[in-house]
């Protein structure tokens, strides 16, 4: 018996040619439609009307679609310098970038690279080479339950193991998993489950740890799994206690989505090492950075070659990411309120949709609001009510893409108040028909 034992009847030639769309079952799948522009919240389609991008484009678009300012940013720099090999070379946009961010984040190193699975390899790279080249040898890593940090390999080893890694399961490195003390509105087991995973986690810790991984206050793909900042205070305290290192991937969470610059500074912590992706470049262009202390990257300086850290890709420090993310940074320090509030755009809307009695489990940070729809049977991402849903939300002009029963807003900054009503009311409706 194999899989293909219970073959398909697609013909594949009637889907797009030459494409290969990625996280996507063709055979079940709505065929993607086509879009020809965006503005703002707004993605225009192919003889269609325009729909609202409710979900940033798969969390990346930071203050809106073409937003001009970004746009004219990354056209001049194009004209200037494309690209440069940074292992001779660095540029004014890398040092100005690299420089801001070290000033926001407390950290002193950013490391580049192109995506968020990137992001996250190198850090967790470097949280490995960190301690070889100390000749402190240490086997664990500790990352939580329902985490996801990425595709590529090392990501995927840290995320939690499900259907969508199971054929690699052989072949990734192995890692101890904590309880997430995930929580809602109303949540009255909240400080059971925050006790049990932190006692969890000192006992793993007993074993001699590299690195704590984790998705600061918000896990993302794991379901819009909200945490509080307690719980992550009182992790870094065991994390620091038992002197490993504490990497935060922010790759989601960073450059305002949870109501602060970085989600990491709402819950009061101190990470050793940060992946920040998606929202950096404004969700214009793909760009990595690993944000390191100085302290870990002196730990690779030396004469002995073994102790440098041998990794670097093609596109690293690309200048037009570069001057994408500078750009972006310049929005976010002009309008700090329009991160800093968003949770009030958000609060009266999930207040009034709770009421419905499809909703449980809400919840909110900054601009990322979630909840539960309460179904019956099975849980989780492959429960087909979410795509129901998508679909209603589709004939009605709002792109959502729900993860099973988990449906979630989290919308590019400049989403019109009209525009964010209309998202509530058509998930209102559209509860209704299910
Ligand atoms: C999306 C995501 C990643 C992976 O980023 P890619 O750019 O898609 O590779 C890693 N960590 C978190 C928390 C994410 O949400």
């Amino acid at each position: 018996m194999n899989y293909l034992d219970s073959p398909s009847n697609f013909d594949t030639s009637t889907w797009y040619p030459s494409l290969w769309p990625p996280f996507t079952q063709i055979a079940s799948a709505n065929r993607p439609e086509r879009v020809i522009a965006a503005r703002g919240a707004l993605l225009e389609r192919d003889n269609a009307p325009p729909l609202i991008d409710a979900i940033s484009s798969w969390w990346v678009t930071l203050h809106g679609h073409s937003d001009p300012y970004i746009a004219k940013a990354i056209s001049e720099q194009a004209k200037q310098l494309e690209q440069v090999i940074f292992a001779d070379f660095i540029h004014p946009q890398a040092e100005r970038l690299s420089q801001r961010l070290c000033n926001k984040t407390g950290l002193e190193r950013a490391f580049f690279s192109d995506n968020g699975s990137t992001a996250v390899e190198v850090a967790l790279k470097i949280a490995c080479q960190f301690w070889e080249n100390r000749e402190d040898h240490r086997d664990q890593i500790i990352a939580f339950d329902g985490a996801y940090h990425g595709d590529t390999f090392g990501a995927m080893a840290v995320g939690e193991r499900n259907l969508f890694n199971a054929p690699f399961e052989r072949m990734m490195f192995p890692v101890s998993r904590v309880q997430w003390p995930a929580t809602w509105w109303g949540d009255k087991d909240v400080n059971a489950k925050e006790v049990s995973a932190i006692n969890q986690l000192e006992k793993l810790l007993e074993t001699p740890t590299s690195a704590v991984i984790l998705e600061p206050l918000v896990q993302g793909a794991g379901g819009m799994a909200m945490v509080r900042p307690e719980f992550l205070n009182a992790v870094e305290k065991k994390v620091k206690a038992a002197n490993a290192l504490l990497i935060v991937d922010e790759v989601l969470t960073g450059f305002g989505r949870c109501g602060s610059l970085f989600a990491f500074q709402k819950a009061g912590l101190k990470p050793d090492l940060i992946s920040l992706s998606k929202g950096l470049t404004g969700g214009f262009l793909p760009m990595g950075i690993t944000m390191s202390t100085e302290e870990i990257f002196k730990a690779f300086i030396g004469d002995d070659p073994r102790l440098t850290f041998w990794h670097g890709h093609s596109f690293t420090a690309n200048p037009l990411g570069c001057a994408a993310a500078n750009a972006s940074l310049d929005l976010l320090e002009k309008n700090p309120k329009k991160y800093l509030d968003f949770e009030f755009r958000h609060l009266p809307h999930l207040k009034k949709l709770i009421k419905n009695p499809k909703v449980i489990n809400p919840r909110l940070h900054g601009s990322i609001a979630a909840f539960n729809i309460e179904v019956n049977g099975t849980q989780g991402y492959l429960n087909s009510i979410g795509k129901a849903l998508k679909q209603f939300a589709l004939q009605n002009g709002v792109f959502i893409r729900p993860l099973g029963d988990v449906v979630y807003l989290l919308p590019p900054l400049c989403i019109t108040d009209d525009e964010l009503e209309k998202c509530y009311s058509t998930i209102n409706k559209g509860l209704e028909t299910l």
